[in-house]
């Protein structure tokens, strides 16, 4: 890579960063910041593209979740049971970590629980007998009895998961921003990578014809639904999620956080409006894209949703619409991996990045010296 910076500018950023992190999310500032706690005398540096993370992080539902009976009834059609088992402890111990890290009041956790929702009794009849194994393995698993319990809400039936809970991303995001700068840990905002070389060269674009390299020691690339931009080869797709939150309602029947059909619809109430999201099963190919937008169809499969399923009273109006880009690998284990030379990836957070991009982070500062 030939730099076009002036002489002065490349002159100081010769210097070697011991590391460098390409993505501010939950992933790329939780690998700086577990980096830098272990080795303190190390330059540790997060750049990011935007004046804040712009992906997934301040962009999600702020479901602090483990996950419904169905959805791993679903994945189970896919993977191991054995696999499946280690991620249900990952989300566990994420969701665990990121408390104790930034702490439950600074994020805006609420130990609300979670409702794996039905509105069809058949479904509902499908997965209910599956309460007591599912009880019996998360006992085995994670040491807590009874997580999962039949239950009835305003006339449907849903299945209570007494671990989950909610919590507030903006929070969450703006406290590991702090606690991340407070380390030492240095962060620059609208610095786009176009291209990350082996030897731990760092290339950003700064407007049409300026660009500077920076050089890493290591390099960690934490982009998650944008990684084909850097390394095309990679098995992280992009997928796109829409968020919509309702107006003020006088009262909110729907309190905590709810899933619908294997986790691909989902609703809580943030007080006493209605956040629901998903649906992108009713387009998956149109969704496969690292382009923030609105999909009309599943905003109107959404407002259908809470009109008639959830029978918000008539008059309901949308006051926040929204899209954020998670990353799916082919079997919803994240890549925590060396690419080559000084080049890793921490990506492919599935959807579950609240739970365990924290996890996520730590296990990727482990991997570089
Ligand atoms: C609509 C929606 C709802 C969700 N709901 C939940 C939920 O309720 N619970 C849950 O557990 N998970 C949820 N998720 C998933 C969760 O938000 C993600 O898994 C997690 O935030 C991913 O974190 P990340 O750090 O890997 O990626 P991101 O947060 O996407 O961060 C990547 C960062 O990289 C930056 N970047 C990209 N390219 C470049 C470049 N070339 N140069 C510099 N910077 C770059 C971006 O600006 C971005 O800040 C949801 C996701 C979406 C989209």
């Amino acid at each position: 890579m030939k730099s076009q910076a002036s002489f002065w500018e490349a002159d100081v950023s010769k210097n070697r960063y011991d590391l460098i992190v390409v993505g501010a999310g939950i992933v790329g500032l939780s690998s700086a910041l577990f980096y830098k706690r272990k080795h303190s005398e190390k330059q540790v540096l997060v750049l990011d593209r935007a004046s804040h993370p712009l992906g997934a992080s301040t962009r999600n539902a702020g479901f602090a979740c483990v996950g419904s009976i169905g959805e791993h009834l679903a994945d189970m059609e896919k993977e191991s049971e054995k696999n499946i088992g280690r991620r249900i402890i990952r989300r566990y111990r994420g969701l665990q970590l990121l408390k104790e890290t930034l702490g439950e009041k600074a994020i805006g956790y609420e130990a609300c629980g979670g409702y794996e929702f039905f509105n069809s009794q058949q479904k509902f009849k499908e997965v209910a007998p599956e309460i007591d194994h599912f009880n019996g393995w998360l006992e085995e698993l994670l040491g807590e009895e009874g997580v999962y319990e039949a239950q009835r809400l305003e006339g449907y039936p849903v299945i209570y998961n007494r671990l989950e809970g909610a919590l507030h991303p903006g929070k969450m995001m703006q406290e590991l921003i702090r606690k991340t700068s407070e380390s030492g840990v240095e962060i620059r905002w609208n610095a786009p990578v176009q291209e990350v070389g082996s030897s731990g060269e760092v290339e950003l674009q700064n407007g049409e014809s300026s660009s500077l390299i920076l050089k890493g020691q290591n390099v960690l690339m934490a982009v998650n639904g944008f990684a084909r931009k850097l390394l095309p080869e990679i098995e992280v797709h992009p997928a796109r999620g829409l968020v919509l939150v309702t107006d003020e309602q006088d009262v909110m029947p729907w309190k905590g956080t709810f899933h619908h059909d294997r986790g691909y619809i989902y609703f809580r109430n943030i007080g006493n409006r209605l956040l629901i999201g998903g649906a992108r099963n009713i387009a998956v190919e149109e969704e496969e894209t690292n382009q923030f937008g609105i999909n009309e169809r599943i905003k109107d499969y959404l407002i259908g949703f809470v009109s008639n399923v959830l029978r918000l009273p008539p008059g309901w109006q949308i006051d926040y619409e929204w899209s954020g880009i998670m990353g799916f690998t082919p079997t919803k284990t994240p890549i925590v991996e060396r690419v080559d030379g000084c080049r890793y990836i921490a990506a492919g957070l599935s959807g579950m990045g609240i739970a365990i991009g924290m996890d996520v982070g730590r296990s990727a500062a482990e991997m570089m010296d």
